[in-house]
């Protein structure tokens, strides 16, 4: 019996647990119908990527990509300026994750070995 399944890994894009998932082409969540990434979303992907902060920044960056070519194409005036798209994918998780920043020593003050 060669009962071997194999998985193939389409869906590697997207990380598992995640269930609040950007429904294209118009990156609204699937499950609350919140533009994506919502807050459920945000916190299922820091916690999926907490240990590869920067693998958390290319997958967002892979999806703002997407999402600014989804939107465009759909109204070109629903894209808005690049500043929010960028901080709706990108902003946040600077915010959240303190590994990215390089010169904020006052900030990482207030958490020192919490875990
Ligand atoms: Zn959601």
């Amino acid at each position: 019996m060669t009962g071997q399944q194999r998985r193939l890994s389409v869906h590697r894009t997207v990380p598992t647990g995640v269930e609040h998932l950007p429904m294209r082409p118009l990156w609204l969540c699937r499950r609350c119908g919140q533009p994506w990434p919502c807050g459920a979303a945000k916190v299922a992907l820091v916690a999926e990527y907490r240990d590869a902060p920067v693998s958390l920044f290319l997958y967002l960056a892979g999806c703002l990509h997407d999402a600014i070519d989804d939107l465009h194409r759909l109204n070109p005036s629903v894209t808005g300026s690049a500043a929010d798209m960028f901080d709706r994918f990108l902003g946040w998780p600077a915010r959240h994750t303190h590994a990215y920043r390089v010169s904020t020593t006052t900030a990482v003050r207030s958490q020192e070995a919490s875990s």
